[in-house]
């Protein structure tokens, strides 16, 4: 570095421009030696390397995601091949093998989808899925089982609620509002995340023809869920409802949200019944093994869907269509058990955490089985059954948690609890 002398008049100036103070300049000088740098200077270093240096963090970036874009990226999501999104759904979901691979085959794509560059020729579409399938056998589980192993954000909507905008219920901006939440404001977060939509049955319109009347809550509302379905800007109200009309709105692209869509179809068997009765030659399985007349719903098909009245337009962009079996004996007694967080080791947790050690017989758990089929109750009424059965115990032992235990609930233990509680008889009068 020069000495900061000005050669003309001996004196100071700066080492690198070689301005003096008589150029109103102020000049910083150095410590150890008669080099001094000036504040012009100084602003132009700071700039320079201002510039320099993010432009280098834009081009590692850069270099980062063309060279290992998948691992970039797979970060922000935790991706997992779909025999191990299945396998892992099996660890929360009794049964239902066709549609845990169905919908980890379309998991696994869509996020697939989100790694893809988008230099690329082919565009990958969306994966979005609707499953049907009799109320309580797992759809919600399902889907929010998939949300957790993927770790993003995840929010159920009832379509009943959703209206047309300006009319009584919930705007369809209010579902993207609920998975903003859930991520908690983090925009990014929400824009991978899943909507689970639940009884999109009950948004059928009431015909198969397109009505002359206004349907506010049908056509109207499948109207507006397609714009979100295929991809769209929407601006969201992150408070919700029109109850904050000062809120700022926030962007959300739906582009990469995953929906999922539930439905029990009430009586579609019959509509798939007639198409199969209708069309049964050609080189389909069910022409090839005869069909399964216990159990239609295998056979859904877009078509049966517009019978029961989505729209076209819907059905397309719900491209993914799996079913649920209904829930037999053996399936409702494993879900007693199995699950990672099955019913019973839930109550025996409980139990535990006041040094109670609860045991179930197996009697007991075929006779809470034996309840829930007789009062046609299905998976949800598992839990209400041991919830009267277990709420004495519940009551009593954690004051008498010194002198006792163990409890071994047994069949007749159960079936006194039950016969005692109000259960049986609210039944017995619906
Ligand atoms: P729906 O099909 O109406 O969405 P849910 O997924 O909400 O049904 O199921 C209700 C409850 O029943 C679940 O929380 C779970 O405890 C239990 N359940 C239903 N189906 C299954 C299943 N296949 N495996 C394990 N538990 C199930």
């Amino acid at each position: 570095m020069a000495k900061g002398k000005s050669p003309s008049a001996n004196k100071p100036c700066c080492s690198f421009c070689g301005r003096t103070e008589d150029e109103s300049v102020l000049l910083l000088p150095n410590g150890n030696s008669d080099a001094f740098i000036c504040d012009m200077c100084v602003e132009y270093i700071h700039d320079f390397l201002d510039k320099h240096m993010s432009g280098a963090d834009e081009e590692q970036d850069m270099a980062n995601s063309a060279t290992s874009g998948t691992q970039f990226k797979s970060a922000v999501v935790n991706l997992r091949k779909p025999k191990e999104l299945c396998e892992f759904l099996d660890q929360y979901v009794i049964g239902q093998n066709e549609a845990k691979r169905y919908l980890s085959v379309a998991v696994y794509n869509h996020y697939k989808r989100l790694l893809q560059p988008t230099t690329d020729d082919v565009d990958i579409e969306k994966s979005n899925i609707i499953i049907v399938g009799p109320t309580g056998t797992g759809k919600t589980l399902l889907a929010r089982t998939i949300a957790r192993v993927l770790d993003v954000p995840f929010t159920i909507v009832d379509a009943t609620v959703l209206t047309q905008a300006g009319y009584v219920g919930e705007d369809i901006e209010s579902l993207l509002t609920r998975l903003l939440q859930a991520a908690d404001y983090d925009v990014d977060r929400a824009q991978r995340g899943i909507v689970f939509i639940d009884e999109i049955d009950k948004i059928a319109r009431k015909g198969d023809n397109p009505s002359i009347t206004r349907d506010v809550s049908g056509e109207g509302v499948q109207q507006g869920l397609l714009k979100l379905l295929e991809g769209s800007i929407v601006n969201v109200p992150p408070y919700g409802g029109r109850k904050h009309p000062e809120q700022k709105m926030i962007s959300v692209d739906t582009k990469n949200i995953l929906f999922i869509c539930g439905g029990a179809f009430d009586g579609i068997e019959r509509k798939i019944a007639q198409r199969l009765n209708s069309h049964t030659v050609g080189f389909s399985n069910v022409a090839r093994k005869g069909v399964d007349r216990d159990n239609f719903l295998q056979y859904v098909a877009p078509q049966d869907l517009k019978s029961f009245g989505l729209i076209p337009e819907i059905i397309g962009r719900l491209p993914i269509l799996t079913h649920l079996e209904p829930l037999d004996r053996t399936a409702l007694r494993r879900i007693l058990t199995e699950p990672k967080n099955a019913i019973v080791r839930q109550y025996e947790k409980l139990f535990e955490m006041d040094g109670i050690t609860l045991h179930f017989a197996d009697e007991a758990l075929d006779y809470i089985v034996d309840k829930v089929i007789e009062y046609k109750l299905g998976a949800r009424g598992l839990r209400s059954i041991v919830e009267t059965v277990m709420m004495d115990a519940m009551f009593e032992l954690p004051s008498s948690a010194d002198t006792v235990k163990h409890l071994e609930v047994t069949e007749e233990y159960a079936r006194k609890k039950l016969e005692e509680s109000s259960f049986e008889a609210n039944r017995l009068q619906e």
